[in-house]
This record gives C-alpha cells, sequence and structure tokens, in this order.
C-alpha cells in the first residue's frame, strides 16, 4: 500500500506541463521590411498579433526609434495596445545599433535614449533588457563593460533560449502576401514545421546544457508572419507540452543563474553560452528550409 502515493507522485511529475516565455522583439514592428510602416498597418498587425496573445504573460521589446514615420503619439498608440492586452514591455534599445560596430558609450547612449519612450507608455521605468541581435558584446572588456552598465542602470538581461530566424521567413512571407496567397499559406505551413524543429532541437540541447527541463525563452519579432500566425503557433508549443509563464518566473529557474561562456560576434542562445561555461558541446541549429532559403536570396538580387 505505501507504494501508492509514490506512483501518484511519478505520475504528476510526468504530468508536468514544460514552461516557456513568448518574448516578441523589435516592436513596433520589425522583420518584413518590405511591409507597410505606416500607422494604420501597423496597428492592424498588432491588433492581430495581440489578439491570440492575452493572459499568455508574453513580453514585449521595443525599438522607440526603429518607425519614426509613425511620431512619438502613433509610437505611444502602438505601445498602449500592447499595455491593455496585459502585456509587459521591455528595452530593445533605441534604434538596434550593432555593439560590434560601434563604440560602447553610443551603444549605451542608445540603450537610455529608449528608456523615456517606455517609461512615457508604462508610467515607470523598464526592468529588462533584451540585446539588440542578441549581440553581448564582441571582447571581454565590451561584455563586462556592457554587463556592468546594465547593473548600474538596474536592468535584468532578458535572454534567449529558442532562437530562430523567424526574420527571414517573415521577408519571405512579405513578398508572397503582395502577389500569390498561396504561397503565403505554404510558408506560414513550412513556418510552423520549422519553428516545431526548433522547439525540439533547443529543449534536448536545453536538457544536455543544464541537466533538466527549464522554462524556455522563445524569441520571435512583431511582424504580419508572427500575426497570422500566432494562433497555429500557440497550438504547436501547447502540443509539445507548454504553458505558458512570465519572464520573471521563467528566470528563478537556476538554469538562468549559469555562467554565458560566450565572448564573440554571434547572436546566440543562451543554451549554446551556458554549454560553451561548462565546457558541453551543442550542436548548431536545424538549418532554415531550402525553399525559404532560395526565395529569401532571389528577393535580396
Ligand atoms: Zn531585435
Amino acid at each position: 500500500m505505501r507504494l501508492l502515493p509514490l506512483v501518484f507522485t511519478i505520475a504528476i511529475a510526468a504530468a508536468q506541463p514544460r514552461q516557456v516565455v513568448i518574448t516578441i522583439d523589435d516592436l513596433p514592428r520589425g522583420g518584413d521590411n518590405a511591409s507597410a510602416n505606416d500607422l494604420v498597418s501597423i496597428r492592424a498587425m498588432t491588433a492581430k498579433l495581440l489578439k491570440p496573445l492575452k493572459g499568455t504573460h508574453a513580453m514585449g521589446f521595443v525599438n522607440p526609434g526603429r518607425v519614426p514615420q509613425i511620431g512619438e503619439d502613433g509610437l505611444q498608440s502602438i505601445l498602449r495596445m500592447w499595455l491593455g492586452a496585459g502585456l509587459e514591455l521591455g528595452n530593445h534599445s533605441h534604434t538596434h545599433r550593432n555593439i560590434n560596430q560601434i563604440p560602447l558609450a553610443e551603444y549605451t547612449a542608445d540603450i537610455l535614449k529608449a528608456e523615456t519612450a517606455l517609461q512615457q507608455a508604462t508610467g515607470k521605468r523598464p526592468v529588462y533588457y533584451r540585446h539588440a541581435f542578441l549581440f553581448t558584446g564582441k571582447d571581454e572588456a565590451t561584455k563586462s563593460g556592457l554587463a556592468q552598465f546594465l547593473q548600474q542602470h538596474n536592468y535584468t538581461v532578458a535572454p534567449v533560449t529558442i532562437d530562430n530566424s523567424d526574420w527571414l521567413f517573415a521577408a519571405v512571407y512579405a513578398d508572397a502576401l503582395k502577389k500569390d496567397t498561396a504561397q503565403a499559406a505554404k510558408i506560414r505551413q513550412t513556418y510552423l514545421v520549422y519553428m516545431a524543429s526548433l522547439f525540439a532541437f533547443f529543449e534536448s540541447a536545453g536538457k544536455k546544457v543544464a541537466g533538466e527541463d527549464f522554462p524556455q525563452i522563445l524569441l520571435i519579432h512583431a511582424n504580419q508572419l508572427n500575426a497570422d500566425s500566432m494562433p497555429d503557433l500557440l497550438q504547436m508549443i501547447g502540443t509539445r507540452g507548454y504553458e505558458f509563464v512570465s519572464l520573471e518566473q521563467a528566470l528563478r529557474h537556476p538554469a538562468y543563474r549559469l555562467a554565458d561562456g560566450y565572448t564573440g560576434t554571434s547572436g546566440i542562445s543562451w543554451i549554446h553560452r551556458w554549454g560553451k561555461a561548462k565546457g558541453i558541446p551543442t550542436p548548431g541549429e536545424p538549418p532554415e528550409p531550402k525553399e525559404i532559403m532560395e526565395l529569401f536570396r532571389n528577393r535580396s538580387k
């Protein structure tokens, strides 16, 4: 009889949902540069993107200077839509500058510049910083200088564990929407299959590095592809056994206190960074599908 509670305990443990935080970067709109960047288009895209996200604790990371043509008031109206959906906003720098190409002081000034717009929208200083391009500094001096700056300004770093090339799909999707709805639908299908493969990849790599499941942090971008795909994307994530949690809750897991062992010019998942610090090699991500790469290459010709 004494076995019974143990059996129940195991059953409950097995049924524990996985956890994931959805983080959406490059607000007000990014990753599909071909799309219209006027206020009406951005409002419509944002409304569609946010509708299924209510109650998911998702977060938006803002570049207040990304789309200057919508003006201060335009930006504030978009940010109010995010806040109205119950989602938190974080700092992603004013204009998404490349820390590998500019002096640290110039880069940190761009972070501070973003605070004003965020403070105006939310009434408080942002808590989280998400590195533009996920670049954290090409050498030790830059990396530690930036880390120190963020600490001094009371920022918590928002890491990414499930990194991916959604921006690449978003670019070819925006082109397809203009001329070929059948092709656009095909791209959305391919995107879902691709994203599921990235989840599988980082679940396995994460477990190898951290030794157990931990709350994952997904990075995607604010664009039409994700607006049109969100219900399907949420369903795919749900069928993998995930519940949605806040960034604050996810970061309480000890995995997020592992050292970041990567210094260099790439923007990579924190799972790779922890692997480097621990001496546990992680393989490269699954490649983007050939047909998407081909559309992308033809586009840039
Ligand atoms: Zn970004």
